[in-house]
């Protein structure tokens, strides 16, 4: 399905086929109907993919509910091979993989390539080595996985979301019927092919495409066991009420609002770097990004300014040509909320400035944006964005600040920049946020749990933590 074309005067080195189907019981079959995929930074259609009706969702969940006794049955150290099998094959295939995600999804070839690649491979090589040793690890004498695993995923970085949900899910034993968004189900769809290349059996991955009606009736699927869901606090809190008393397990990672608080005594320059990556990062789409900035009030006037220089460096634009920092907004639909959030801004009465930049003529752009003189009552001070927009607020004393940092619905992520050891320690304690970086932004590593408190959700992904949430 998926060919490879060696042309060389061809951008692209993956041939996108026209049709796609669904994963099931490891072949592609097709669906109900099809939907189009499009390139965002270019509105070009890239490929019809099918949808999934009830009935494929249900022969979906009955490949995988087939697959699990014997998948679990395996010894650990044999599922580990299927899965070290798996990252490398992702290794192999990581430029075609790293195109295809910044044709779909938007974002800079260099982030696909040199971040969310990578940490796709790394998340399988992590959790493979896992597989064999449940037993002795502190999850009880005797670790059993859960079952089906019904996972449903956002666009904003669609295979390492998929990586993060599945791997550990395999690792354990159990099997899954992943849903991407419908905006960027391509990358999964070549995962499906990865797994055919790796010999995985039929049933223990099934992909199966299609818009939220999809999702609901996946997560409410009776045979699913545990649903894991990435997305946002409005679909997260539908399906905790639908989940609610069926004994399913459920994690789910949601939405944030996260400060990224500067200390007078902070090496400037390198927090304009973690202030920039905060936001700017795959055009603010990210739900850990560092949306509201902290900054203390004596150094405001020069950090601003220092800020507002870097972000007239930024180019924006082709998210294949390797020099672009920003690339397209994932759809219409994200660009008029980011759109509709901004003109709110500034009529409450925030100051918008952005770098001069000529945007494309075709595909969804927004310039890189911060607001400034932003207090709590403004609704961009509160409210996700999901795009490249930062809102700019002053705090006095590390007392005020945390209090700002913490009045928020959501409780992600945090960052912190001072040149103080103890300070760090401190304020840490005192964030409600399930990650808090110190003098750096937005970094992940397979071994570490991820997740949020409060709106952000519950239960956590990444390192031990996200391998006991598919074990009884
Ligand atoms: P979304 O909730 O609209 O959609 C996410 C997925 O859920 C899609 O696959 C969609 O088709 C599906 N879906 C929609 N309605 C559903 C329903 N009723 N039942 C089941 N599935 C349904 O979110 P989005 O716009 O795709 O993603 C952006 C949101 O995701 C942001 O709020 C962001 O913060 C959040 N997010 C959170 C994390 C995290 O780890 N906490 C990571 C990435 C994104």
């Amino acid at each position: 399905m998926f060919e490879y074309a060696p042309a060389p005067e061809s951008r692209s080195i993956v041939s996108i086929a026209s049709t796609y189907g669904l994963f099931i019981d490891g072949d592609f079959s097709d669906g109900k109907g099809t939907f189009k995929t499009i390139n965002p930074a270019s509105e070009e259609v890239l490929a019809e993919v099918a949808m999934a009706a009830p009935e494929d969702v249900d022969r979906a969940v009955a490949a995988a509910r087939r697959a699990f006794g014997p998948w679990s049955a395996l010894p650990g150290a044999e599922r580990a091979k299927y899965l070290f099998r798996i990252a490398r094959i992702i290794q192999e295939r990581s430029r075609e993989l790293a195109v295809l995600e910044s044709l779909d999804n938007g974002k800079p070839i260099k982030e696909s390539r040199d971040v969310d690649l990578p940490l796709v491979a790394a998340h399988f090589f992590y959790y493979a080595g896992w597989a064999d040793k449940l037993r002795y690890a502190g999850f009880g004498t005797d670790p059993k996985p859960l079952g089906v695993a019904g996972q449903v995923i956002p666009w904003n970085f669609p295979l390492l979301m998929l990586a993060w949900k599945i791997a550990p899910a395999l690792a354990a034993g159990n099997t899954v019927v992943l849903k991407p968004a419908e905006t960027t189900p391509l990358s999964a769809l070549f995962f499906a092919d990865v797994c055919r290349q790796a010999d995985l059996p039929p049933g223990v991955v099934n992909i199966i495409t299609g818009a939220g009606d999809t999702g609901r009736y996946l997560v409410e699927h009776p045979d699913v066991d545990k649903v894991a869901f990435t997305g946002s606090t409005e679909v997260g809190r539908q399906i905790a009420r639908s989940v609610a008393g069926t004994g399913k397990r459920l994690t789910l990672e949601l939405g944030g609002k996260a400060a990224n608080i500067v200390f007078d005594d902070a090496p400037i320059d390198q927090a304009v770097e973690g202030i920039v990556n905060g936001i700017f990062f795959n055009q603010g789409h990210v739900c850990c990004a560092g949306s509201r900035l902290l900054v203390q009030e004596s150094i405001a006037d020069e950090l601003l300014d220092s800020l507002k220089r870097r972000m007239a460096t930024l180019r924006v634009g082709d998210p294949l040509d390797k020099n672009t920092d920003i690339g397209a907004i994932n759809s219409a639909a994200q660009l008029a909320k980011i759109t509709e959030l901004s003109e709110i801004g500034s009529s409450e009465g925030a100051e918008r400035w952005s770098p001069p930049c000529s945007l494309p003529d075709h595909g969804f752009w927004f310039a890189p944006t911060i607001f400034t003189g932003v207090t709590q009552a403004h609704r961009i001070a509160r409210e996700e964005i999901f795009g490249p927009v930062l809102s700019v607020l002053t705090f006095r004393t590390p007392e005020e600040a945390i209090e700002k940092a913490n009045n928020t619905p959501y409780g992600l992520s945090a960052g912190i920049w001072t040149d103080k050891g103890s300070r760090i320690l401190a304020v840490a304690d005192k964030l409600r946020a399930g990650v808090v970086w110190a003098n750096t932004f937005n970094k992940f590593d397979p071994t570490s749990p991820f997740g949020g408190y409060k709106e952000s959700g519950y239960g956590r992904e990444g390192g031990r933590h996200g391998l006991e949430a598919y074990l009884a």
